[in-house]
């Protein structure tokens, strides 16, 4: 059975759209089999976001996920091509970009606050249940 790692970031926490965000994967019929709030912690964060490490805004990136200043809520969905349709629920990385109806496109303009993460790939989705839920993929 096919899982991902969605993750809402600390400006959705922050702004109230937790249940929003889950309520669009329950409704398509995933389901949810994982899920946690937490403070990341710098490490945890730094490798989540590794290959972008040579950006110039990583440590921005890095602090904005682990300042406290709002928790991030980690979940584990599963079901059939949930990778990449949990991608295409989510919209475009950049919120420009993102079409009416996916969650970027519906709640946010900057790519540095763009609510939400969705793994990219089955090879990322692996390592993220790893890194985040310490591979069991449910808590
Ligand atoms: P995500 O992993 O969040 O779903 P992605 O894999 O589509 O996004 P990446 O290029 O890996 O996109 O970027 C990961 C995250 O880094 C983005 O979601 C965004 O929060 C941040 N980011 C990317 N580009 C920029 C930028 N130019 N300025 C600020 N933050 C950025």
């Amino acid at each position: 059975k096919e899982r991902t790692f969605i993750a809402v970031k600390p400006d959705g926490v922050q702004r109230g759209l937790v249940s929003d965000i889950i309520s669009r994967f329950e409704r398509r019929g995933y389901k949810l089999v994982g899920l946690k709030l937490l403070v990341p912690s710098v490490g945890l964060a730094k490798e989540h976001y590794a290959d972008l490490s040579s950006k110039p805004f990583f440590a921005g990136l890095v602090d904005y996920m682990t300042n406290g200043k709002a928790p991030v809520v980690g979940m584990v969905w599963e079901g059939p091509a949930v990778i990449k349709q949990g991608r295409v629920m989510l919209g475009a990385t950049d919120p420009k970009a993102a079409g009416p109806g996916t969650i970027r496109g519906d709640y946010c303009l900057t790519i540095g606050r763009n609510i939400c993460h969705g793994s990219d790939s089955a090879e990322s989705a692996q390592k993220e249940i790893e890194l985040w839920f310490g591979g069991r993929g449910e808590v």
